[in-house]
């Protein structure tokens, strides 16, 4: 098992098996809720996905936005590290935390495209203005351009960019933007792209559901086979789109719950596998799977920290439950290299009750991987953010779980031993 993917190759041998389910989101508007100051349904899905989905499905982002304005999106939110993110409109395909892109993807859409000429052609248009250099790409060429000019420069356009010899597509949206892209790019080409090469290695997913809000995301509800939701916020574009091509097919929702929410809504509506989200639940003891899911374990153990800190759960139980759950011997290391028993960090945790109610205050975490070391024992690496106010801090933590049956009570106990960016193996629970 590897920690986290590098790229394709990486991806490929995290999965023993084709994956149980391939999300592809769009992200603003859909993903994204920009009128969702808190982010609740976003960390709705975080909380889902890293729990139960993590370790054997898909996570893919696609969306229109460069990779700087993509990089800007994931400062400012939220949001989880896909497995492969899909950039520019579908002309950038990268893969992992490192995003590797993917040469076989630009060589595909190397045909019949030549930047240098639509440079050219384009400049013989007074009506187009340049967008910013960020937002010009090798196979994306993007300008602004005023509504009642749009429909005679696209038709001139492609009639002179054809005479040169080219194959593209030109897109239209948001009543000002005008973007130029081989004819194989796009969202669902894209998709397309990546259905063939993991069929090709065995993985096809055993589902994948596309979630979209806008005109660029109809391409993907067109892939065979795929299940989709439109968000309720879906624009008319979208919903019109779908009137006309796709009204009967029963594998397409228009969700009732905006963006996140409304994908954790088509899970469930699909039967695509668990669809409550750990936040959603009170009792998060009430929560588990009949394996040991490491996920599961570590997500429930941030939301109860988080839930501390806000004053959203009462004060008597958590530091002795901790204590049950923490191993006698077991220590956490500090990034800065001190270290600490467990039980007393347990105890560090005391005076923090509710120093954080009624503030903007949240914990999440990401990219959850574990490694079986032994029958009743995990070794598990993830991101653990937390947001105080304006303030984003990420440790890279490592825990060893061990998860001991014991006959007391008849309960089954989980053994915590903590570390964040351990410098040396932390102590097992022999
Ligand atoms: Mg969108």
């Amino acid at each position: 098992m590897t920690w986290c993917s590098a790229g394709l190759p990486e991806i490929m041998d995290r999965l023993n098996h084709p994956p149980r389910l391939m999300i592809v989101s769009d992200l603003d508007h859909t993903m994204v809720d920009h009128h969702d100051p808190e982010n609740l349904s976003l960390l709705r899905f975080n909380a889902l996905w890293e729990s139960y989905y993590r370790h054997d499905s898909l996570l893919v982002f696609s969306t229109g936005r460069s990779p700087t304005l993509y990089q800007q999106l994931r400062e400012e939110k939220p949001m989880l590290t896909p497995d492969i993110t899909i950039m520019s409109v579908g002309t950038e395909i990268t893969y992992g935390e490192a995003m590797v892109p993917d040469k076989g993807w630009e060589e595909v859409l190397n045909h019949k495209w030549d930047r240098n000429i639509v440079a050219e052609e384009t400049a013989k248009f007074p009506q187009l203005s340049l967008q910013s250099e960020t937002e010009q790409r090798p196979h994306k060429v993007s300008f602004y351009v005023q509504k009642e000019h749009a429909e005679h420069v696209m038709k001139s356009l492609s009639a002179c960019l054809e005479k040169q010899g080219l194959d593209v597509k030109i897109i239209y949206s948001g009543g000002q933007d005008l973007d130029i892209l081989p004819q194989g790019a796009g969202k669902g080409q894209a998709l397309a792209y990546l259905h063939k090469k993991f069929k090709s290695a065995g993985k096809l997913p055993l589902a994948t559901l596309v979630c979209g809000d806008s005109g660029n995301d109809a391409e993907l509800f067109s892939i065979p086979d795929v299940y989709g939701v439109m968000v309720s916020n879906a624009q008319e574009e979208l919903l019109r789109w779908h009137s006309e091509n796709a009204k009967n097919n029963p594998k397409i929702i228009h969700a009732t719950e905006r963006c996140a929410a409304g994908i954790i809504q088509a899970i469930g509506h699909f039967k695509l596998g668990p669809n409550t989200p750990p936040r959603d639940v009170v009792d998060l003891s009430s929560c588990k799977l009949e394996n040991f899911s490491a996920g599961l374990e570590l997500v429930k153990f941030y939301i109860l920290y988080e839930r501390w800190r806000r004053a959203e759960i009462a004060s008597s139980d958590l530091i002795r439950n901790l204590k049950d759950i923490c191993h006698t011997t077991g220590v956490i290391i500090h990034p800065s290299g001190v270290e600490k028993s467990l039980h007393e960090s347990v105890d560090a945790l005391g005076p923090l009750y509710g120093d954080k109610q009624g503030k903007n205050f949240c914990v999440w975490v990401d990219k959850v991987s574990s490694a079986q070391i032994c029958l009743d024992a995990w070794l598990v690496k993830f991101d653990k953010w937390e947001l105080s106010g304006e303030e984003r801090h990420c440790c890279v933590t490592t825990v060893l779980l061990s998860s001991k049956a014991t006959r007391r009570l008849g309960s089954v106990q989980t053994g915590w031993c903590l570390g964040e960016q351990p410098k040396k193996p932390l102590a097992l629970d022999a």
